[in-house]
């Protein structure tokens, strides 16, 4: 029986770790399928506070992991594949491991959405990004592309253009999902170019160890050729991963947690933080801002039980 159990070790989970620990709760970490978070994915990460070189995402996560451990968190790999939360204690399984625990806080984050093509994993950080605001800087004077027609897609192509040379939305249909509002300021930048009813078909160059083009197809006119880019963001939308507590915690339409004020979800005693509920900011520095908060809630609501 836990008093504490954190699912996901990303920046919003290690955060709660930590402050879970140092109030001496305890907290066991259930790290999920994508250990480390989005953060893991990425390369050199400069906007977060206490760094002015920049620090690696992967060790900057591994840091977070570390000092929760210090304070006596601890990890346990695997994936929450059953989840009850129908009273307490919240039941958990892990891989078939059974938990059952006081508090729960639901760090699991949410994925960004691939392609699937079969050197997009490959190029993960070596050109190939989901986040502008964590990588565009990179490319300065570069060539960018951006898929997707959704708002994401036209915010991080004009966010881009702050950088590359020329910035190409690459959307697979004529209409566009994006709002008008979004649509039109991405037109009326000059530095974005577009191709529309345009599919990704490969990347280049896995060998190099770097983007260095992409095959494109027309899907109207099956006209198929290549093009060099530096960097290409991938902007296609998100899956927040709260698929085992569906039904259980009130979510959105599209399965993000609600928020029931501070980090309090639907049910009480269990708290969110992350991505699997800010659809909206999705940065390194505000999800460990909601692991804080998570943390302090569910250490405060232990309190108020006389635990
Ligand atoms: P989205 O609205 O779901 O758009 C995803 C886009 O990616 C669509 O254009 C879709 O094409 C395309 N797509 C999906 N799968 C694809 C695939 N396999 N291959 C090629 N293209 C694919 O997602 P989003 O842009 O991330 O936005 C999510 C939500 O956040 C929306 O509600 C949006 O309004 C909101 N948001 C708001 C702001 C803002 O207001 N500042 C900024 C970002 C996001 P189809 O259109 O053909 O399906």
């Amino acid at each position: 029986m836990r008093k504490v159990v954190i699912v996901g070790s990303g920046c919003a989970g290690n955060t709660a770790a930590i402050y879970a620990a140092r109030a001496n709760l305890q907290p066991l970490v259930v790290k999920g399928k994508e250990a480390g978070g989005q953060l893991s994915l990425t390369t050199l990460v400069e906007n977060f506070p206490g760094f002015p070189e920049g620090v690696d995402g992967p060790v900057l996560v591994e840091n977070m992991k570390k000092q929760a451990e210090h304070f006596g968190a601890e990890y346990l790999d695997g994936e929450v594949t059953e989840a009850d939360l129908s009273s307490r204690p919240f039941r958990l399984s892990v891989d078939g491991e059974r938990l059952e625990t006081s508090t729960l806080i639901i760090a699991s984050g949410a994925s960004a959405r691939w392609l699937g093509l079969p050197n997009e994993q490959k190029l993960i950080g070596r050109g190939v990004s989901s986040c502008a605001t964590c990588d565009g800087f990179f490319y300065r004077d570069k060539k960018i592309m951006v898929i997707g027609g959704g708002d994401s897609a036209m915010e991080e192509a004009n966010f881009l253009t702050r950088f590359g040379s020329e910035v190409t939305i690459v959307h697979r249909r004529e209409e566009f999902r994006a709002s008008k509002i979004m649509l039109d300021r991405a037109r009326k930048n000059p530095k974005i170019k577009w191709l529309t009813s345009t599919v990704v078909e490969d990347i280049h160059d896995v060998q190099q160890g770097v983007v260095t083009g992409v095959r494109l197809r027309n899907v109207q006119t099956g006209r198929v050729w290549e093009q060099d880019v530096d960097g290409f963001f991938v902007a296609i939308g998100h899956i927040p991963n709260t698929k085992v507590f569906r039904g259980q915690i009130e979510t959105d339409s599209e399965g993000y947690i609600v928020s029931h004020g501070g980090a309090r979800t639907s049910v009480a005693g269990v708290f969110h933080a992350g991505d699997v509920q800010d659809r909206v900011y999705r940065q390194a520095i505000t999800a460990a801002g909601a692991g804080c908060m998570a943390a302090i809630e569910a250490e405060r609501f232990l309190e108020a039980e006389g635990h």
